[in-house]
C-alpha cells in the first residue's frame, strides 16, 4: 500500500475528511489509510471505543485501517521530560498540547517512512479546537526531515465540525465529550 496515510484521533474527526478526500478530491480508496493513533487518550476503555468506531467508518468506506498501539505511559513520559510543571497544571492549547501533536506526529511520520507512503496527514489539522497553525508547521518540519509530503486540506473548521456532526449522526457513530488524555475529562 502507498498513498496517503491518514493518522486519526477519533471518527467524528475523521469523517469529514474521507469524505472530502474520496468526494471531492477522488482520491481511489486504495490510495488512502487510516492510522489510529491515540496514545494520549484516558482511560483505556475510551481508547477502545474510539479505536472501535474508527475501524467501523473504515471498513463502512473499505479503506486501509492500520491501529498504531495505545502506550499511554510513553505518551506521559515524554511530556514528563519536556515540561517543568505538573502536567495537570496546563491547560489546552498549552505547551502539552503541542507536545501532545508533536509525539503523535512524530510516530505517524515515522509509520509512514517505514511503510513507503508518499504523504502523511492528521484529522488534527482541521480541528476547530487545536492550534492548527502549530500542527500544520509541525508536520512540514517532519516532511522535510523525512522526504515524505504533508498533506493539508482546504477544509474550513466550522464547516468540517458541522460535517463531521452531520456524517456521525447518518453512520451512528460515537462522539465524546473531551479532547482526550486524562487533563482534559469533563469535572465528574
Ligand atoms: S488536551 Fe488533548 S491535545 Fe492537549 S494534551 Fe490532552 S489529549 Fe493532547
Amino acid at each position: 500500500m502507498n498513498g496517503l496515510l491518514l493518522n486519526v484521533c477519533c471518527a467524528p474527526c475523521a469523517l469529514p475528511i474521507i469524505d472530502h478526500l474520496l468526494a471531492v478530491e477522488r482520491l481511489p480508496i486504495g490510495s488512502l489509510a487510516l492510522y489510529f493513533y491515540g496514545p494520549n487518550i484516558f482511560p483505556e476503555a475510551e481508547y477502545l471505543k474510539r479505536l472501535e468506531e474508527t475501524r467501523r467508518i473504515a471498513v463502512q468506506y473499505g479503506l486501509e485501517f492500520v491501529e498504531g498501539g495505545y502506550d499511554h505511559n510513553s505518551w506521559l513520559t515524554y511530556l514528563k521530560e519536556r515540561l517543568d510543571a505538573p502536567l495537570e497544571s496546563y491547560g489546552e492549547n498549552s505547551e502539552r498540547c503541542q507536545l501532545c501533536f508533536k509525539f503523535r506526529l512524530l510516530t505517524t511520520a515515522e509509520y509512514a517512512a517505514e511503510n513507503n507512503f508518499q504523504e502523511f496527514a492528521t484529522t488534527l489539522s482541521v480541528s476547530r479546537f487545536k492550534d492548527t497553525t502549530a500542527i500544520n508547521d509541525f508536520g512540514e518540519e517532519l516532511a522535510r526531515e523525512s522526504k515524505l509530503k504533508y498533506r493539508t486540506f482546504p477544509l474550513d473548521a466550522d464547516e468540517a465540525h458541522k460535517k463531521g456532526l452531520e456524517l456521525s449522526r447518518q453512520y451512528g457513530v460515537y462522539r465524546q465529550k473531551y479532547c482526550g488524555c486524562e487533563f482534559s475529562l469533563p469535572p465528574t
